[in-house]
């Protein structure tokens, strides 16, 4: 039988199918990785916060991103190589989890204590004191601009906060997911941009490799779907959809970049701030911007003022 051209092809370039190739090919595999976009990290990587938090409801969740977290904190040793474009850095300005009615701050420090994870806990003076630019005033729940609710003034304050002073956000992300690549490359890992998957090639009931958009093939014995969003198109080209529990679809979410407030530094003094209670998060950004996401609903107050 002929040889595979690589023991795994991964498809997809962004931060996730760029580690996963340093990894194999940091384990000895050869690897080929395909991507439609003509460079590593331009797919949803480049729109991404970023943010490395671990303020996450399940044990596997908060225990895997906080082991992410010691990547990012000496990530030249991670790579064990250098880019021509500089390295992605990890800005840990902290994370301010709001507390608020019928939040998941409550199991989140039960895991936080299983893990080992350091935070504080910080009632509501200490949230008065400590981040005097924060609004501490109750607000929500997120209600539609539609709903009269929206407009009420609210009377109540917020109970408190988490406080985790480790966890931050990652400068560029696109450009950590080049500096994995040349990681991945310098242990022979081999990168096609600008090459899309439309088929996946099955012998047997097992894979043996893709056919690419220009009519190629490429073979091998295991095929990595990284395919981010979108991966479940991937999923349906290899005929596994309904063979699995979970499935994904891809979804918009809203970001947008806003100035701090003039009298406000909050590139430097900011911190991320996850806030269920309006629905949003929001973080430090360069030029003193605030990088707001929607939690999926609409802001009822602006918290920094
Ligand atoms: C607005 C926004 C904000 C976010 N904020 C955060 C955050 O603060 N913190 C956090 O941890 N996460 C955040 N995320 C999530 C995070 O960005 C993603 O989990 C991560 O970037 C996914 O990386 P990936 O490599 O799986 O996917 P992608 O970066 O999307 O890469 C998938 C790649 O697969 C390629 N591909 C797909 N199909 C094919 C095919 N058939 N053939 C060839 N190539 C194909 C695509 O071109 C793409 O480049 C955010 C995401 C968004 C969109």
């Amino acid at each position: 039988m002929a040889e595979p051209d690589a023991d795994a092809v991964i498809i997809g370039a962004g931060v996730i199918g760029a580690a996963v190739a340093f990894e194999l090919a940091s384990r000895g595999r050869t690897t080929l990785s395909l991507d439609a976009l003509p460079a590593a990290g331009y797919g949803s990587t480049s729109n991404s916060c970023a943010i490395v938090r671990f303020t996450y409801s399940t044990f596997s969740g908060v225990a895997m991103s906080w082991e992410g977290l010691h990547y990012w904190t000496d990530w030249p040793a991670y790579l064990e190589t250098t880019d021509e474009r500089g390295l992605a850095s990890l800005v840990q300005c902290g994370t301010l989890l709001l507390e608020r009615p019928g939040g998941h701050h409550g199991k989140v420090v039960t895991l936080f204590d299983a893990l080992g994870i350091p935070y504080d806990r910080w009632d509501a003076d200490q949230l008065r004191t400590r981040m005097p630019a924060l609004d501490p005033r109750l607000m929500g729940p997120p209600k539609r601009v539609d709903d009269d609710a929206f407009w009420a003034e609210p009377s109540q304050s917020l109970p408190g906060a988490v406080w985790t002073a480790d966890s931050g956000y990652v400068s560029d992300p696109q450009l950590a997911s080049h500096n994995l690549q040349r990681a991945a490359e310098a242990k022979g890992a081999r990168f096609r941009f600008s090459t899309k998957v439309v088929a996946i090639e099955r012998s047997g009931g097992r894979v043996t490799g893709v056919t690419l958009d220009d009519g190629s093939t490429v073979s091998a014995p295991v095929v990595v779907n990284v395919a981010g969003p979108h991966s479940a198109v991937v999923n349906s080209l290899a005929r596994l959809e309904g063979t699995m529990r979970i499935g994904t679809r891809a979804l918009r979410h809203e970001v947008h970049h806003v100035a701090a407030p003039a009298a406000l530094d909050f590139e430097h003094t900011g911190c991320h701030v996850s806030d269920g209670d309006t629905g949003v998060y929001f973080r430090p950004e360069v030029g003193n911007s605030i990088l707001v996401g929607s939690g999926g609903s609409r802001v009822r107050h602006p918290r920094l003022g």
